[in-house]
């Protein structure tokens, strides 16, 4: 049985400015110990979503279960759960140990138990030596921490995380991820986790929700999402620099083989796998997809050209670490740029001509009009 279910959940805000739902049709079914991300940008429902979880905003339309419970209209003290959010919301005037043993107290939890809780999970969490200082007085990763601690010391079924991580520096917040993971691995405790930062919902979520206009776009694994994005606006949002988009047709030449092409490209598609849903594209507008890291350059324009390869002038590139991106000019239709993203040993001036190759392995194609992925 899944430990949380969202059954075609709505959120209309009465208050809301334009007439579209804040969250529609939202569906999705949580295992127990599963960690799962909701990402999307700013605006896309996400925190409403998670607040409806906790019971903290009305459910307009739908279902939530909790070990199969509706929980639609109980309070939030009774839905066991902890809710961690990205301003800590900790008492000021309460010591870090007070702040942590507060939800304990409520349940009229007896004293000893409660500060043999508090210091296990302070000790867990490293923070056992500022139990007595206020939040004010300690740093934001470990603010956090206590706060963290605060969810963990009552044990709940589920924990829910907004945003915690982005009032930290970006230093604290690496590590602090990384601390949550391992919180998690031990736990074992389901969690749902808002974030608009796709390299968090990348490294930590078991699965990803990805979210757009209080719409799930897909639900799926970090590499399924990476490899197979349901829609273009997957293939933008994750992944950076994000993946190309080019607009061309889709062409039959001989013996059956399917060709992208435009005036620039004439790019076969791998035969194994053509469906019978790309054929019906034949000879109809499309748009290919591929990530900056499947396209590869050469300097030399002398030498013959090979089929998945296409001539490019490099606009500017840009030396990241160990890698290069460099931006290439193709005279597309909507004037973008195509990005690869090379060694950073490999330096091509801007202005020069250079062969880019595409690897079709990794070559997408893409309904021109509702953006969904066809292969
Ligand atoms: P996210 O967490 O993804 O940034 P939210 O869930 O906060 O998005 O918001 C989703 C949409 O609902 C936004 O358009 C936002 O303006 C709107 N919204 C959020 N809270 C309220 C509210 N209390 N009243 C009216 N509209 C709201």
């Amino acid at each position: 049985m899944p430990q949380v279910s969202l059954r075609n959940i709505y959120k209309m805000y009465p208050n809301a400015k334009n007439s579209a739902p804040a969250v529609q049709d939202f569906n999705l079914e949580v295992e127990d110990g599963e960690f799962i991300v909701l990402v999307g940008p700013s605006g896309c429902g996400k925190s409403t979503t998670l607040r409806m979880i906790a019971g903290l905003e009305s459910i307009s339309k739908g279902e939530i279960y909790i070990d199969g419970k509706l929980i639609n209209n109980l309070p939030p003290k009774d839905r066991d759960i902890a809710m961690v959010f990205q301003n800590y919301a900790l008492y000021p005037n309460l010591s870090n140990f007070e702040n942590m043993a507060f939800g304990l107290r409520l349940r009229k939890v007896e004293k000893y138990k409660i500060n043999e809780l508090v210091n296990a999970k302070a000790r867990e969490l490293e923070i056992d030596n500022l139990l007595e200082r206020q939040p004010k007085d300690v740093s934001g990763g470990q603010r956090q921490r206590v706060a963290l601690g605060r969810a963990i010391v009552r044990e709940p079924k589920v924990f829910l995380m907004d945003e915690p991580l982005s009032n930290l520096d970006a230093k604290m917040r690496v590590q602090m991820r990384v601390e949550i993971m391992k919180l998690h691995q031990k736990l074992q405790a389901t969690t749902i986790y808002v974030t608009h930062d796709q390299i968090e919902a990348m490294t930590m979520g078991h699965r990803i929700v990805i979210m757009n206009g209080g719409i799930v776009q897909q639900v799926a694994t970090p590499e399924e999402i990476y490899n197979k994005p349901a829609n273009r606006f997957i293939g933008s949002f994750i992944g950076s620099p994000p993946m190309n988009f080019i607009f061309g047709r889709l062409e039959a030449g001989s013996g059956g083989q399917l060709y992208f092409s435009n005036s620039h490209m004439y790019l076969p598609f791998p035969r194994e796998r053509v469906t019978k849903e790309i054929e019906k594209y034949i000879d109809a507008d499309i748009v290919g997809g591929i990530r900056p890291e499947a396209l590869s350059l050469r300097g030399s324009i002398s030498t013959e050209r090979k089929p998945n390869e296409f001539y490019a002038e490099v606009d500017v590139s840009e030396l990241v670490g160990a890698d290069r991106y460099v931006y290439l000019n193709i005279n597309q239709r909507n004037r973008e740029t195509l990005v690869a993203r090379v060694p950073a040993k490999e330096r091509y001036e801007s202005g020069s001509r250079v062969i880019g190759r595409a690897d079709m392995e990794f070559f997408h194609l893409f309904d021109v009009n509702t953006e969904q992925r066809i292969e």
